[in-house]
């Protein structure tokens, strides 16, 4: 179980150099052997940044999560299929992701492996991590500390934080002692090779009562330790209600191919239009998030009724908040083609075209400096929905990540 800053340490740093102007597509499927059954994205290889499974002649494929019980190792021929692929030719001419989709369908077909195509999405280039403890400009309405509100009210019993740098340990040790909470430092996560940690940056846990530290650390040691898939699915699942999260989520969390917030957010979000979602399961942004796990479904009831408790909590400490809050993240919640976030305000049904009334800029791409501007020049215009994500009707600009939170609560 990953922290509370939800994310992948590998994924840090800036942008990807290009930007799409032009909406390129993926695909969504889902590929089934017996009663195992797994979602993947093929996707272009245009983003150096975007770990992929198998590549062949400019397109990728990349797991998203498991479904069914079943056995899922003989899906892994999939890949080697994928390889193996002969699309020199197919894939020069007009689609090439089509072709890739249906050369592998074919030849997966003769090893009893269906492939179906689930949906058509935009794509777009992988969500930069973003640090719980950065600020990164833009609109952040979230508190820095919700977790140790969400804690001191009972909400949950162990706060997680990694890659804490060291001139915030100070910080958070004062703060706490002043909730008359306990921190304890366990050792920094040296252990990953792909993560390359501020220098003495730790993982830091914080619970009400010393009992709870020592599951937490007994539980975070077995995660580190890595081993067995049902093993680590268990322990994953003691972690998540230690840490407060709906096990319902927890589970859709664990079957998740890698806990990163781009997998996270292509599996999670079902694309527009659908049913506007409460507000309270916002967390494609993180600077709007209530919440510190990404909810199994924009309407999980569990996630709506735990976002409920902590913006009540938040309210009773800080007197207006929640309509500050609320002004933002009960909107159409983007991450554009450049990798602006964006909170948008907009007129009517998206599926009828509808007119953006309001832009705001949560956190703005580092390659883009005049994101607020960008910004601006979309209000007026009318946004439509494309492939499951948002686009202008006269072009250039897109947004691939889209979560309608217009919805009731
Ligand atoms: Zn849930």
């Amino acid at each position: 179980m990953p922290p509370d800053a939800r994310g992948d340490p590998s994924r840090r740093g800036g942008l990807a150099m290009s930007v799409c102007e032009t909406p390129v597509r993926q695909l969504f499927v889902v590929v089934e052997h017996e009663t195992a059954r797994m979602r993947m994205r093929l996707v272009p290889v245009r983003y150096g940044r975007e770990r992929l499974a198998a590549v062949n002649a400019g397109v990728g494929i990349t797991p998203l999560e498991a479904l069914g019980d079943g056995d899922h190792r003989p899906l892994t021929e999939v890949y080697h299929v994928f390889r193996r692929l002969e699309l020199g030719d197919a894939a020069s001419g007009g689609d090439p992701l089509a072709a890739a989709f249906s050369a592998w369908t074919e030849v997966l077909g003769r090893s009893g492996i269906d492939v179906r195509l689930e949906r058509r999405a935009l794509y777009g280039a992988p969500l930069p991590h973003t640090e719980w403890w950065a600020n990164a400009g833009g609109i952040s309405v979230r508190p820095w500390d919700v977790e140790l509100t969400a804690l001191a009210e009972g909400l949950r019993r162990i706060v997680k934080l990694d890659r804490v740098p060291p001139g915030l340990i100070d910080r958070l040790r004062h703060t706490a002692a002043q909730r008359g909470l306990r921190v304890e430092v366990v050792a920094p996560r040296a252990a990953v090779p792909e993560v390359t940690d501020a220098a003495g940056s730790v993982t830091l846990l914080v619970a009400r009562d010393a009992s709870a530290l020592v599951e937490a650390r007994g539980l975070e040691a077995l995660l580190l330790a890595g081993g067995g898939a049902s093993g680590a699915t268990a322990t994953t699942l003691q972690m998540g209600e230690l840490l407060g999260y709906p096990r319902c989520c927890v589970e859709r969390f664990a079957r998740m191919a890698e806990q990163n917030d781009t997998t996270l957010a292509w599996a999670l979000l079902p694309g527009v239009p659908h049913a506007p979602a409460p507000p309270l399961t916002q967390w494609l942004q993180p600077g709007l998030a209530l919440p510190s796990h990404s909810p199994c479904d924009l309407h999980c009831a569990a996630s709506i009724a735990l976002g409920a408790r902590v913006l009540d909590a938040l309210e009773a400490s800080q007197n207006g908040f929640a309509v500050g809050w609320r002004s933002l993240a009960a909107r159409v919640q983007v991450v554009d083609h450049r990798g602006n976030r964006l909170a948008l305000a907009v007129d009517g049904r998206l599926e009828a075209g509808a007119t953006i009334t309001a832009a705001d800029v949560l956190a703005s791409a580092s390659v883009d400096p005049n994101a607020t501007t960008r910004a601006q020049g979309l209000v007026g215009r009318t946004v439509r929905p494309e492939s499951g994500g948002l686009v202008i009707a006269d072009g250039g600009w897109h947004a691939p990540y889209v979560a309608d939170h217009r919805g009731q609560h």
